[in-house]
C-alpha cells in the first residue's frame, strides 16, 4: 500500500491514535507545529479536497464535528484552536490523502 495514512487506517503503519469511528482516525502528527498538532482523517481514501463532491457531505460536517468534540475533549474548546486544510502542492499538502490538521493549545 503505497499510501502512508491508508497504511495508518490498516494499522500496518504505526501512530499515536487518539481517536478512531467508522469513518475517520485521528493521530498525532509526527512533526508537530503547535503544542497540540493532530490529524483528522477520512479511513476512505481521497486525494485531496478537489476530489470531494456532494456524496461526501456527510464525511465532511463529520470532520468538523469531530474536530469540535476534540477540542472540548482536550479543553481546547474556549481556549481555541486552529483547522487546516491543505490543498494540493500550491497549497502545501505533501500526503495526499484528505487531512485535517488541528493545531493548538498554544499559551495565550
Ligand atoms: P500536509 O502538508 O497537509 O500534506 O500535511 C501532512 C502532514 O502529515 C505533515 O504535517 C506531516 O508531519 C504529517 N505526517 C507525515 N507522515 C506522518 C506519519 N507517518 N505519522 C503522522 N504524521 C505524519
Ligand atoms: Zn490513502
Amino acid at each position: 500500500m503505497s499510501c502512508v495514512f491508508c497504511r495508518i487506517v490498516a494499522k500496518s503503519q504505526p501512530a499515536d491514535i487518539l481517536h478512531e469511528d467508522d469513518d475517520l482516525i485521528v493521530f498525532k502528527d509526527i512533526n508537530p507545529r503547535a503544542p497540540v498538532h493532530v490529524l483528522l482523517v477520512p479511513k476512505a481514501h481521497l486525494a485531496t479536497l478537489n476530489e470531494v463532491d456532494a456524496s461526501h457531505l456527510p464525511l465532511l460536517g463529520k470532520l468538523l464535528l469531530t474536530a469540535k468534540q476534540l477540542a472540548a475533549q482536550w479543553g481546547l474548546a474556549d481556549k481555541g484552536y486552529r483547522l487546516v486544510m491543505n490543498v494540493g502542492r500550491g497549497g502545501g499538502q505533501v500526503i495526499d490523502h484528505l487531512h485535517l490538521h488541528f493545531l493548538g493549545g498554544w499559551q495565550r
